[in-house]
């Protein structure tokens, strides 16, 4: 088996809670004990919510735990360039398509259905801008609306043919391309999406398992979609469980009382924090 490559990728956009100090242990040490590398990822693309002071903090928090990851840290908003050539080679493809929609739309589309299709996250893209009549896209980018770019999953499923992928925990699961709907992998604001940035800079980092909240199980059906139309590698995912408060509600960026700052100024050693974190995930 090649050497363990895993990432912990938090989002600048709060300060780390105890949920991703599980996140971080769990790929810090899937990656250690088989003598690989742990690499640290900021997943900081949606620029209306991210905060340059939240990079510096994690960082902070990180080491004061002492989940030390190796090599330099990446930061997604750097990368525009390699999410811009992957959308052009599903463009290119043709299992991408423009849309126009505004959330307003897709909302009063949903509402007059008689059976919208929802998925795991709600209800999925009524497919208002499939299929635009020939020569409207075009049109309506020339006259500056800008869209945003959405996998035609049935598409998608022509070209891949049937997929899995393994988890850990899980198993060997098979992929439902349609379980999202056409996701947006493209928004009009950023020119990205997280799942096209998360299974590009994956691949560019080496990453062979994917390490991660079970919450986002859902998108791993998405991304390995993406990885095969991509020709990228597939990685092995470990969705793990998700640490809750003591009333069993998941952690959140509101939880302030759990973050790791406010844990490191009440005075506890970081070795005990994680020691009962790991006692209490077990
Ligand atoms: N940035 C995501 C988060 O903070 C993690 C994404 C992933 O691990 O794929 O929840």
């Amino acid at each position: 088996m090649p050497i363990p490559v895993t990432r912990f990728a938090p989002s600048p956009t709060g300060y780390l809670h105890l949920g991703h100090a599980y996140a971080a242990m769990v790929a810090r040490d899937l990656a250690h004990t088989a003598g690989g590398h742990f690499l640290l990822r900021f997943e900081d693309i949606d620029h209306n919510r991210v905060r340059p002071e939240y990079h510096t903090a994690a960082e902070e928090d990180l080491r004061w735990l002492g989940l030390e990851w190796d090599g330099p840290a990446i930061r997604q908003s750097e990368r525009a360039a390699a999410y811009a050539a992957a959308l052009e080679h599903l463009r290119e493809e043709a299992v991408v398509y423009p849309c126009f929609c505004t959330r307003r739309e897709i909302e009063e589309e949903i509402t007059r259905m008689v059976s919208a299709p929802h998925g795991p996250e709600g209800a999925l893209y009524p497919g208002l801008c499939r299929e635009l009549p020939a020569g409207e896209a075009s049109r309506r980018m020339a006259a500056g609306d800008h869209p945003a770019w959405r996998l035609d999953a049935n598409r998608a499923l022509e070209l891949t043919g049937p997929l899995t992928f393994t988890d850990l925990r899980h198993g060997i699961l098979a992929v439902d391309p349609g379980l999202l709907g056409d996701v947006v992998l493209a928004r009009k604001d950023i020119g990205t999406s997280y799942h096209l940035a998360v299974v590009v800079d994956d691949a560019f980092q080496g990453v062979t398992h994917v390490t991660r909240g079970e919450d986002l199980l859902p998108s791993t059906h998405v991304h390995r979609v993406l990885q095969a139309l991509l020709g990228l590698a597939e990685p092995r995912y470990l969705h793990h469980r998700l640490v809750t408060d003591c009333q069993g509600v998941r952690l959140a960026k509101r939880h302030d009382a759990l973050s790791i700052r406010s844990l490191r100024e009440s005075g506890l050693p970081p070795a005990e924090v994680l020691a009962d974190l790991e006692a209490r995930m077990r």
